[in-house]
């Protein structure tokens, strides 16, 4: 069995040339991994970007991708947990391209940890993060275009998890379920308005910005293809070229929808399930004793 076909090579698109043409996107977290990867299918199609995060290297990074495409670029540092360094951002945004017409909230936090080992502090970071600065950016784009009475367009990264939880991963997941709910809050609220808001969920796209938390775990499976009905992981291209298509004119009538790239992998697939291993066995820590 050979799975799943490989997709086109980088670099090929589905939309016409020229489909961002004059509209500017604003990527949270787009210096790394798939944030970087979907900027770039939004440069290939004349998308001007605005890349948000907090750590220089990475804004950099995503500076030089973009440039390399031909994209005007603008690099913000930004802390999305923070409403007024959010406000700052699209304020410099505005000044440099206009309003974006575009937002995607891929910026999140995650590492693996049993429930009963993660700290307040571990759990209030990852919230904020991945919820809360998801809300904030929204808020701002929302609010802006709705002064301005323009349509635009959100998509928020998601998680499989948020169906189904995530042992593990109790903040991310419980954070990512609110981005998919919020999604659908936000579509009704200001679709009358020309706003679609989307959320979007990456399957297992393995990348080298990946944080060594998440190497980590990812370690723990040998043969990743195997271990995925498509009999092979994402390439993040297909992730960037589902975000190009929701927010382009071809994806305008899909709002409130949570769109999942994963091959499958995240559907029951055996007949019975298989034997329970804790989650404190799988990571190799020791029985909790209260500590
Ligand atoms: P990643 O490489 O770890 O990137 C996270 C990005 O978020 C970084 O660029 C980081 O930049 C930014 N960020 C973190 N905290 C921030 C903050 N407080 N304010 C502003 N920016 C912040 O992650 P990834 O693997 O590319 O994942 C991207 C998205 O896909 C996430 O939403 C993730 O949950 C989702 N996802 C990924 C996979 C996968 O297989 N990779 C699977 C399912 C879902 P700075 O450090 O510069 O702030």
């Amino acid at each position: 069995m050979a799975g799943l076909p490989p997709p086109p090579p980088v670099g090929a698109s589905a939309l016409p040339a020229g489909t961002f043409d004059g509209t500017a996107v604003f990527v949270t977290g787009a210096g790394t991994g798939l944030g970087k990867a979907i900027a770039a299918e939004f440069a290939r199609l004349g998308a001007s970007l605005v890349i948000a995060s907090r750590k220089p290297e990475h804004l950099d990074a995503g500076r030089s991708a973009m440039e390399e495409l031909g994209a005007e670029v603008l690099t913000v540092e930004c802390d999305i947990r923070e409403a007024e360094a959010v406000a700052a951002a699209f304020d410099a945004a505005e000044e440099r391209f206009g309003l974006p017409g575009v937002l995607v909230n891929n910026a999140a936090a995650n590492f693996p940890v049993p429930a009963e080992d993660m700290s307040p502090n571990a759990w209030r970071t990852v919230v904020d993060i991945t919820l809360n600065g998801t809300f904030l950016c929204c808020r701002e784009f929302g609010r802006r275009h709705l002064a301005a009475g323009s349509a635009g367009s959100i998509i928020n990264i998601g998680a499989t998890y948020a169906w189904t939880g995530g042992p593990g991963f109790a903040h991310s997941s419980a954070a990512k379920a609110g981005v998919k709910n919020l999604t659908e809050t936000l579509a009704v609220e200001w679709g009358p308005s020309g706003i679609q808001v989307n959320c979007l969920v990456p399957g297992l796209m393995p990348h080298e910005d990946m944080t060594d938390d998440i190497q980590g775990n990812l370690r723990r499976t040998h043969d990743k293809d195997a271990c995925q009905p498509a009999l092979r992981v994402g390439e993040r291209q297909e992730l960037g070229w589902a975000a190009t298509f929701l927010a382009s004119p071809y994806g305008r009538f899909i709002s409130g929808h949570t769109l999942v790239v994963d091959g499958a992998n995240w559907q029951r697939r055996t007949l019975t399930q298989p034997p329970v291993v804790t989650v404190r066995d799988q990571m190799g820590r020791p029985p909790f004793t209260g500590e």
